[in-house]
């Protein structure tokens, strides 16, 4: 085996409730696996296709990755994401190079089929780089030939509509804790490619929490909270109950650890996931600068999974 290429990880959301039959677990399967297969073509070839307007292809290839579960309706991001408490999809995301430590993020968009697309133009383009709802939406109109737009009703399932409503039936009055049975399917991509010493790079989007307070904003497109990347350390993506990432800095706490406590990447990922959050709080995936893939929960569901470029692969569901 020769010195690792590049590897991939990928997540679709942790919670509380695993897949009920055969069915619904092998289509969340083939999604993991059709957003790590977007991405591992990109790492593959030295051409970075001209839809990423120029982006590096550690970062390309993360995007990607997210694009191809924003696009299937089993995940919480993009068409088929959660309702808020006023029956609409309101989505965010968020994208981060661990060469420059650029960001780029969006919230609160409501006509944008792919929102990670948006942010990375945002991390490329724009001279803020956290842009949300109509100003989000107004930065969009001026990529007509790459931001792609729908009506939101187009991003509404049958079975969020079910769960919006269940939920607005049962849980308090937007207290987050209420809400963590319906938390889940977020997705997120962290990138290692080893040209150039060793990129890194993130890109996580979601519909946040269903029946969530319009307006909501969760740690998706918080860059320190759900994500983070950088060079030497580490790319993190995470998933759960968005309010605990955020009071926590949750993925910067890790890459603190790394950086200062010179402990590892498996090692500030468990004590983050296991000695700090709140049970059943979510999880993270994460890769090093050596190319170590590491992905870690404390609920009892993640769909995640992982490739490399010596062949190795990984998909599951249940933590
Ligand atoms: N972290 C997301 C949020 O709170 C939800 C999730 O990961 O499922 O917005």
């Amino acid at each position: 085996m020769g010195e690792r290429r590049w590897a991939v990880a990928v997540h679709g959301g942790a919670g509380t409730e695993v897949p009920k039959n055969k069915a619904d677990d092998d289509a969340l399967r083939g999604g993991i696996e059709a957003a790590l297969a977007a991405a591992a073509a990109i790492l593959a070839r030295p051409e970075v296709p001209s839809v990423y307007c120029g982006a590096p292809r550690h970062l390309a290839a993360a995007v990607a990755a997210v694009e191809i579960l924003e696009a299937n309706p089993l995940y919480n991001a993009g068409t088929g994401a959660v309702l808020n408490d006023a029956g609409k999809v309101e989505n965010e995301a968020s994208v981060m190079d661990g060469a420059t430590l650029r960001i780029g993020a969006v919230t609160g968009l409501t006509t944008v089929v792919y929102p990670v697309r948006l942010a990375l133009l945002i991390h490329l383009k724009a001279s803020h780089k956290f842009i949300g709802f109509r100003s989000a939406e107004r930065y969009a109109d001026s990529f007509p030939d790459l931001i792609e737009r729908r009506a939101n009703e187009t991003f509404i399932t049958e079975k969020r509509r079910a769960a919006q409503q269940r939920a607005a039936k049962g849980a308090g009055p937007h207290g987050a804790r209420d809400l963590v049975d319906v938390v889940g399917e977020t997705v997120g991509a962290v990138v290692f490619d080893a040209m150039n010493g060793g990129m890194l790079a993130c890109a996580t989007s979601t519909g946040g929490v269903t029946n969530k307070m319009a307006g909501r904003i969760g740690d998706t497109p918080v860059v320190g909270a759900g994500s983070y990347a950088s060079n030497g350390l580490c790319a993190l993506s995470g998933t759960g109950m968005g309010e605990e990432f955020l009071r926590l800095a949750a993925a910067s706490r890790i890459c603190g650890m790394m950086e200062y406590g010179k402990r590892s990447l498996r090692d500030s990922m468990h004590h983050v996931v296991h000695d700090i959050f709140p049970a059943d709080t979510g999880g993270f995936i994460g890769v090093d600068a050596e190319g170590e893939i590491v992905m870690d929960g404390n609920s009892p569901y993640m769909a995640r999974g992982s490739r490399d470029s010596d062949g190795k692969s990984f998909v599951g569901l249940k933590m």
